[in-house]
């Protein structure tokens, strides 16, 4: 087999006759042969430019950036960053929620940490994220109730608030961004970022909001880099947050 041929045939051969033989619906029900036919284009595309990329990534990847992000299929880290793969370290979950019980996501918050040796934590929440918008109505949505249960957690600690913002988009749109914030906050307060800073390490944990239709990425303000900086976010009562959120957006317009 050719391996640059990007014929559709190609893309369904399998390397090996042995162990990989194709699935019966690719090429047809599920239009997997036009994501194998792209997974070869793209893979020609880059070793034409670096023909050594995929040999020094299969040696080890050194990003700097943890990611937590939605699933949502809109806010791609890797091309919204504009970054190469082996340049940015990820978890995404539904309405990048952090929870200090999530052994899945502090195992890799871990590994980013104590082996990666990231330098930056980005959580990122994303306006228009179904996810929140589930958290803030009423209506029951099965399993998936017992994750957003953590974001209806925040929405009531800030209820009074919320509930001030009667343009029930912007009100939406708040509740990403203190969403947002409760779980840099949760990744700052845990154990494995304190014991990082004891031991002098570099990393900082920074709330960004990415904007769909805009397709722009922008820094919330909450930005935590040592146990002083924690500190400071953990004083902030609801008032003061949703204060700043006002002076900010009235900066905005200006
Ligand atoms: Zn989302």
């Amino acid at each position: 087999m050719e391996e640059d041929d990007d014929s559709d045939d190609d893309a369904c051969c399998p390397r090996s006759p042995v162990t990989l033989g194709p699935s019966p619906s690719i090429g047809h029900e599920h239009g997997l042969a036009r994501l194998l036919k792209n997974n070869r284009k793209w893979s020609k595309a880059i070793r034409e430019r670096q023909p050594d990329f995929f040999e020094k990534g299969s040696k080890g990847q050194q990003p700097k950036v943890f990611w937590i992000g939605c699933s949502d299929s809109r806010v791609p880290e890797n091309e919204l960053l504009q970054l190469a793969p082996g340049e940015v370290f990820t978890h995404r979950n539904i309405a990048n929620v952090v929870v200090s019980t999530d052994l899945n996501c502090l195992s890799v918050l871990q590994y980013a940490v104590d082996v990666l040796k990231v330098e930056h934590v980005v959580v990122c929440g994303h306006y228009g994220c179904g996810g929140v918008a589930a958290a803030l109505g009423d209506q029951s949505y099965g399993l998936i109730d017992h994750w957003l249960a953590n974001i209806k957690e925040v929405k009531h600690q800030h209820l009074l608030n919320l509930e001030k913002i009667r343009d029930q988009e912007d009100r939406c749109r708040a509740l990403v961004e203190i969403n947002c914030r409760n779980s840099v906050l949760t990744v700052a307060k845990s154990p494995i970022i304190r014991a990082a800073w004891e031991r002098g390490q570099s990393i900082e944990v920074i709330g960004m909001v990415y904007d769909i239709q805009r397709g722009l990425l922008s820094e919330l303000g909450y930005h935590v880099s040592n146990a002083d900086d924690l500190a400071c976010h953990l004083k902030v009562n609801s008032n003061e947050l949703f204060e700043a959120r006002k002076e900010c957006a009235e900066l905005q317009k200006l």
